[in-house]
């Protein structure tokens, strides 16, 4: 285990009956081998060491996730589209106020349909588009600076066309959209506020 202390690498090996090596990063940052029952550790410990980039690479987009977190105040500020504002505002009144405005002008110029808008509180999505054309966007979305709110409407109204993730649906994103995969990228920086009382 010589490397991995060197490393400052904090390693959980999890046995079980299973045939192959996997390694796992917990959001805490905790690194998790998950191996066969009968594999000896030599064996292990080679398979760490060869995923040392991809360990190293993904320990620095956490602490980056977590150094952007902390530069968040929720208790005595508010954030309305990116800018800081003193005190306790009300986001699902801004929400209601300006979502469905964004969703509407994206929608006529884009010429990408719904039936229906639904603001939400879901812990795990920014939005959704069902099969009934209904288009969910999550309160918390008022948080965001513009450009991300933008995405996220144009995803979803592109599954108007492409109720999957497609190459042809991700084609049509980047149209309408055309910097999408850095915002993406970006967009998973604000992942907290999901799960994050605001
Ligand atoms: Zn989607």
């Amino acid at each position: 285990m010589q490397d991995i202390k060197e490393k400052n690498y904090n390693i959980i090996i999890k046995k079980s009956k299973r045939k192959t090596l996997a390694l796992v990063i917990l959001p805490n940052g905790q690194i998790e081998v998950r191996a066969p029952l009968k594999l000896n550790t030599s064996k292990i410990i080679n398979f760490v060491k060869s995923k040392s980039r991809w360990i190293n690479r993904n320990l620095n987009l956490i602490n980056q996730k977590v150094a952007f977190k902390n530069k968040y105040d929720f208790k005595n500020y508010s954030y309305i589209l990116g800018e800081k504002r003193d005190g306790k505002l009300n986001y699902k009144d801004y929400a209601v106020n300006i979502l469905p405005k964004m969703i509407k002008e994206i929608s006529l110029k884009i010429n990408l349909d719904y039936n229906l808008i639904k603001i939400s509180n879901s812990k795990r999505l920014w939005g959704s588009y069902s099969n009934k054309k209904v288009i969910m966007i999550n309160f918390k979305c008022i948080v965001l600076p513009k450009k991300f709110i933008e995405y996220i409407i144009i995803h979803e109204l592109c599954h108007s066309k492409e109720m999957n993730h497609s190459v042809n649906f991700w084609k049509l994103v980047g149209k309408y959209c055309p910097q999408y995969k850095s915002i993406k990228k970006e967009l998973t920086f604000f992942d907290f506020l999901l799960k994050t009382e605001i």
